[in-house]
């Protein structure tokens, strides 16, 4: 059977026909929309997806038709994926170090010509390789302080406070528009962060001579994980428009902003098989190694189980769960409440996961989750989820 893009009304369907032994990935292409359109119609800007989070075809194509436009992208094979899928789509090249190669192929093929620096010398090897020329945009991006982001990206990328508005003074002179940009960190707990970081490009602007025609604000919008639940995005959006009311911008100043979790996390949930159980330990077709990466961060997906006939038990067990490969870090960090009876053959489905799984995924010992179906069925989210147990 080609499974290959099939659509199915619900999971369990998908379970009937194809009896998986194999990890399914069940996108939900109607809620890939419905966060999509929430973000087109609440963020007062451009919306560039964040295609790093998930380059799935399908999971493009859905926010496609949703209306996004902008794609955040970091290498010349992202640049390439968007230019070819989409001909009115257009790829930000938002990697502040870039290999010269990449940049003259993104600009000459590509056309491509939003761009991000952190450092001069990256501003130099950008001028070296193209120059400014037809209407360039050029943005600096700024190191942003912690506010407890799962992950935090500025230990790596953005230049100190001090040296932004002589970065910014030089993007202009070079004959660039200038920008700035920023990132909160991935999985951001609190809209203070962009309120901060707002704050931050305030007092940039009152030191450099250069008036910026674009304010990215990046991604970083969290997503509600098991036991972490975070403030709706309207608080994200209604933080960064006071914010940006408060600082000097030019009227025609664009804001734009990057989400990948939040825009695609509820969009998938990740059908596995038990392939053993041992006592309380499952071994189940998908672990740290491929799919389920971030639950090394902590992360609790909501999860349910399935079985092809009989009813599940109604008590529970606490298990440990393995992934398939030879690796024994190979499980999860944190025990998973199921039914006491499940067994060899029965089916795990975990929720929220369609931000940074398949494009995390590794090929290690053989095992290539890359099966993925549509369902119509509501996503699998922790809200629709009895969450008051801890595992
Ligand atoms: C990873 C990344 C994003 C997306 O971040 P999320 O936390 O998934 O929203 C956006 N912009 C840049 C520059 C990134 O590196």
């Amino acid at each position: 059977m080609a499974v290959k893009d099939s659509h199915f009304p619900d999971v369990r369907s998908v379970i009937d026909a194809l009896k998986p032994g194999y990890p399914v990935f069940c996108l939900r292409p109607h809620e890939l929309k419905r966060c999509a359109k929430l973000f087109l119609d609440t963020f007062p800007g451009r919306v560039l997806y964040a295609i790093k989070c998930n380059p799935h075809p399908m999971v493009l194509q859905a926010l496609y038709d949703a209306g996004i436009r902008h794609f955040d992208t970091a290498s010349l094979t992202e640049v390439a994926t968007i230019r070819e899928s989409f001909a009115d789509a257009d790829a930000y090249f938002m990697h502040p170090v870039k290999a010269r190669a990449a940049i003259m192929s993104a600009h000459d093929v590509y056309r491509v010509d939003h761009w991000v620096i952190d450092h001069e010398s990256e501003l130099q090897k950008m001028v070296d390789v193209t120059g400014a020329g037809d209407g360039q945009v050029c943005l600096v991006r700024i190191r942003t302080k912690s506010f407890g982001a799962a992950f935090e990206l500025s230990d790596k990328f953005g230049a100190p406070t001090q040296q932004v508005a002589g970065l910014l003074d030089q993007v202009a002179k070079a004959g660039y528009q200038p920008g700035l940009a920023f990132h909160v960190g991935s999985q951001c707990p609190t809209p203070e962060a962009y309120r901060d970081a707002i704050r931050t490009v305030g007092k940039v602007l009152e030191k450099s001579d250069a008036d910026i025609h674009y304010l990215d604000v990046g991604g970083g919008f969290p997503v509600h994980y098991l036991g972490d639940e975070v403030p709706p995005l309207e608080t994200f959006i209604d933080a960064i428009k006071d914010s940006v009311a408060e600082i000097n911008l030019r009227g025609d100043c664009v804001l734009m902003c990057e989400p990948g979790r939040a825009l695609v996390a509820s969009g998938a949930s990740l059908l596995t098989q038990v392939q053993l159980r041992k006592e309380d330990t499952l071994y189940l077709n998908d672990g740290v190694y491929h799919s389920l990466s971030e639950a090394k961060a902590g992360f609790r997906l909501p999860v349910r189980a399935h079985r092809l006939e009989g009813k599940l038990s109604d008590e529970m067990t606490a298990y440990t769960i393995f992934g398939p490969t030879c690796d024994s870090t190979d499980v999860l960090p944190y025990k998973v409440e199921l039914p006491a009876d499940l067994d060899e053959g029965d089916w795990i489905e975990f929720g929220q996961m369609g931000a940074y799984s398949n494009s995390m995924s590794t090929k290690f010992n053989g095992f290539y989750p890359e099966t993925y179906v549509s369902v119509d069925e509501a996503p699998l989210l922790p809200d629709n989820f009895d969450i008051e147990r801890d595992v």
